[in-house]
């Protein structure tokens, strides 16, 4: 057991460290929730850095590196926004590693290459209007035609939506009912058929393209199709990693928070003193720190159990679900601490709150991740159907 981080990762961290500071990515941050922007020119950088792709295969341009690395870069990053670290986790911990992992050779030429120099980037659609804790009833679906398919349906809340050039979309083949129908197809942004709904307007990630996808008889050649029906575990295993992705992104959330709020509290005077002499103060700043640091070693663990693969479902869903609640908590604690200016749009604190929000939900409920844990910890699954949806 070793918790240190090796040479290789420290340099990481540092370099990132020192280009946030180089190109402002504090200021940045700032720019994108006022005009909810994404900031596109990063991808180019990225790429140049080579955090693009890091975790893919090296016969594909990719780094090779395994997933912990992606973690760390993520969590740098996401201590500005979760806006500037969207390209590194989309390219190394999102659906692309589906492709990665399963796709033919003619798809991983087609897609990995070009995620690594900044130039394509691949969006999940796994959320559907009336199907989203409760995936396995989605309803997009697939149907033979000729040689090839059409795809119909609809779906919603997808990050990237309108930006991304591809669509891992989950569907169902045909009429097969339950998991055993579900699989993945891969969709470039200008299919004939496949539109897009307005963008949506959450309360935090401004800047962060979301919105419904929309198939009307899109049709989709055999080569499309990346998993079929009856691989739904593979897809959830390679989710399963993404999760550690939305659990780095709180990390650095509340790690970017922690300091801002520690830093505040040296240089704010309250009875002529500054706040850092409150023993009260101190200890808020001391739980805030506890708790990210239980939560980054919970997230490390599953991101390290993974190795250049997949995580366990179990430490996944834990770290998820710790980092998604702890960076809640650390978000608002720190708000607290800065007072009104915590409450001001002047300073980044109320921001950073409404993103780590949006975690807790995005990437699975934290509810639904206890209802795994659950069922793994007692060695059985206890279904959450209505017996009359039974199908
Ligand atoms: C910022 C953001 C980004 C997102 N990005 C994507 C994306 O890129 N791709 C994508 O496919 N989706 C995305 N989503 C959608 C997200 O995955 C879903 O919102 C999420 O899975 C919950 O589904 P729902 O909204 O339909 O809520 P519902 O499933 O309707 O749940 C509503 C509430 O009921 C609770 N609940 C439901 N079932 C149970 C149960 N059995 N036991 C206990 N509680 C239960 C839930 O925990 C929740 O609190 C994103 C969402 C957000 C907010």
């Amino acid at each position: 057991m070793d918790f240190a981080l090796n040479e290789e990762e420290r340099a990481l961290v540092e370099t990132i460290r020192t280009m946030g500071q180089r190109e402002k990515f504090r200021e940045l941050a700032a720019r994108t929730e006022k005009t909810g922007e994404f900031p596109l020119h990063l991808m180019k950088k990225f790429a140049d850095l080579g955090l693009l792709g890091m975790t893919l295969s090296p016969e594909y341009g990719g780094g090779g590196q395994p997933g912990v690395t992606a973690v760390l870069a993520i969590e740098e990053l996401a201590k500005f926004s979760p806006m500037i670290a969207a390209p590194v986790f989309e390219s190394n911990l999102g659906p692309v590693r589906v492709i990665d992992a399963f796709g033919t050779d003619a798809q991983k030429r087609a897609v990995l290459p070009a995620v690594c120099r900044g130039e394509a980037s691949v969006s999940v659609g796994m959320t559907e209007p009336e199907a989203g804790s409760d995936l396995v009833s989605l309803r997009t679906k697939l149907t033979e035609d000729g040689d090839g398919f059409r795809l119909n349906g609809r779906k919603t809340f997808i990050s990237g939506g309108g930006e991304a050039s591809h669509y891992m979309v989950y569907c169902r083949f045909g009429d097969v009912p339950g998991y055993k129908g579900i699989g993945a197809v891969l969709l470039q942004k200008d299919a004939p058929g496949f539109t897009f709904g307005r963008q949506e307007e959450f309360m935090g990630l401004r800047g962060m393209p979301s919105c419904d996808l929309i198939f009307k008889d899109v049709g989709i050649p055999g080569e499309s199709v990346v998993l079929g029906a009856g691989r739904f575990a593979e897809l959830m295993t390679t989710f399963d990693l993404e999760r550690c992705g939305n659990a780095a992104m709180c990390l650095g959330i509340a790690g970017g928070a922690l300091e801002e709020a520690r830093a505040y509290t040296l240089e704010r005077q309250a009875f002529g003193r500054p706040i850092c002499e409150f023993q009260d103060v101190q200890f808020r700043i001391v739980d805030m720190a506890m708790k990210l640091d239980a939560a980054r070693l919970l997230v490390y663990r599953a991101a390290t159990g993974a190795g250049q693969g997949f995580p366990s479902m179990y430490e996944s869903s834990m770290g998820k679900c710790f980092a998604n609640e702890m960076a809640a908590e650390v978000t608002d604690g720190a708000m607290q601490i800065l007072g009104g200016y915590g409450y001001s749009k002047e300073f980044p604190l109320e921001r950073m709150h409404r993103d780590a929000l949006a975690w807790r939900v995005a990437g699975g409920t934290v509810q639904m991740l206890r209802i795994t844990m659950a069922s793994i910890l007692f060695g059985r699954r206890f279904n959450q159907k209505a017996p009359s949806s039974e199908r």
